[in-house]
């Protein structure tokens, strides 16, 4: 069986849905399970609900409205009026209608996870009923039953003994019936609430049954031609590798490169499963196969541009040395605000630790230094990570901009910029 995963851009209309359709019809001879996200910018417009619901800002409600018109627009273009997808749809909807009614009394990450993970029940929901529609018999299946997860809401780490076990025993009883669609990014804990995989986790999704399953390959299905060396949004010549080795996707993840969820890889090289990642408006161009391989030689280096850092340096109250045991309560600091450091320097008095921002992460971290730290922090900035890299490269990337933090190892280097 084969495991195919389709981001939010590939279903952000109807001609999205149509192209998904398409696709699936073309290798519906082979086992196929589907793992779909939420349509478009669904679930940006999901985290601006849930926090305009947390902070009870009264336009909550005109931007659920927003986000049911949307789908529902979508629908009116796929299906007659009295098809029974716009019930089902609106009946997932009312979860969060319901969620918004009361005040907001849990822990905002909980919160967090039972409004944003709709956008997937919804989008599946839809992609499901098309398929149906279109003569493709498909069957939905609910992720969250699947994939176990604790309860580190927004961040869902996964329990693998018991979902290799759900997914051995749900999954090849519904393959031998059709198509198996589900929703990705979302899980579920032993008390039945539900989970996400962390933002863009629906490769991950993807990559967690395929490995379960023992997948013959995972194909993302992308906007870009494969894994480029750079974004084709900020730079204008782009190269695409034909293959990469699981190592440099899983460097490159790191560092960033958001093509791939970064935990994405993983699972399927311990399953030694190839990952394909294709454009979904030409699948018939090969993209870039990512696999076990030690000869890829790279001419081409990878920037990675990483938007919306904070650079944080802390220091001691009186200035005394930071010392080993300050970087212990410094990092598990950020352990309990789940805060991944994506670069970090020490000096004899201060501590500089460069992280992505995200507002209620961050007000925790502050709290929890406040006592015994002296803390000086830039955000808005910008870390670019280049591997493989020329020295040229890296005047021209830096041309007019100030670094503020800098690191060179042989084959990699990151700069903090303004
Ligand atoms: N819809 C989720 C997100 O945008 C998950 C995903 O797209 O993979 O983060
Ligand atoms: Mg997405």
């Amino acid at each position: 069986m084969q495991v195919y995963k389709f981001g939010g851009a590939s279903v952000k209309d109807a001609a999205g849905i149509i192209n998904l359709a398409e696709i699936i019809r073309k290798n519906k001879d082979k086992q196929l399970l589907i793992v779909v996200s939420a349509m478009g910018k669904t679930t940006n417009a999901l985290e601006k609900l849930t926090r305009a619901y947390v902070e009870q800002n009264e336009e909550m409600h005109e931007m659920f409205d927003g986000i049911k018109q949307y789908h529902h627009d979508i629908m009116a273009k796929l299906f007659a009026p009295n098809h029974p997808v716009f019930d089902e749809v609106n009946n997932t909807f009312v979860e969060i209608e319901w969620a918004i009614e009361e005040e907001p009394h849990d822990d905002f990450d909980f919160i967090y996870d039972q409004i944003v993970s709709i956008g997937e029940l919804v989008s599946t929901r839809i992609v499901n009923a098309y398929l149906n529609h279109c003569g493709i018999k498909s069957h939905w299946l609910d992720a969250r039953g699947c994939i176990h997860t604790d309860n580190t809401y927004r961040e869902g780490m996964v329990d693998w003994d018991n979902t290799c076990k759900s997914i051995q025993q749900q999954l090849p009883k519904l393959l031998e019936k059709g198509v198996v669609i589900t929703p990705g990014f979302v899980g579920g804990t032993s008390e039945n609430f539900t989970t996400t995989l962390g933002r863009e986790g629906s490769d991950y999704t993807a990559s967690i049954f395929a490995a379960c399953l023992k997948a013959e390959s995972v194909t993302i299905w992308k906007d870009v031609p494969g894994v480029l060396n750079a974004d084709p949004k900020l730079f204008a010549d782009t190269k695409k590798y034909d293959e990469l080795s699981y190592a440099e996707a899983i460097e490159m993840t790191y560092y960033g490169a958001s093509v791939i969820h970064p935990k994405t890889i993983k699972p399927l090289q311990n399953a030694n499963i190839p990952l394909l990642v294709k454009p979904f408006m030409h699948p018939d161009e090969a993209g870039t196969i990512i696999r076990e391989s030690d000869f890829i030689t790279f001419d081409t280096p990878v920037i990675i541009v990483k938007p919306n850092q904070v650079l944080l340096s802390i220091s001691t109250k009186d200035y005394s040395f930071i010392s080993e045991n300050h970087l212990s309560d410094i990092f598990r600091a950020f352990a309990q605000c789940h805060i991944k450091v994506n670069t970090m320097q020490n000096s004899a008095r201060s501590f500089s630790v460069c992280f992505d921002y995200d507002a209620e992460r961050f007000e925790k971290l502050l709290k929890m230094f406040e006592q015994d730290f002296r803390i000086k922090y830039n955000n808005g900035l910008t870390l670019i990570t280049v591997r493989h890299y020329k020295q040229e490269l890296l005047k021209g990337l830096t041309a007019g901009k100030v670094v503020l933090l800098e690191q060179l190892s042989r084959n990699t280097v990151q700069m903090v910029v303004k």
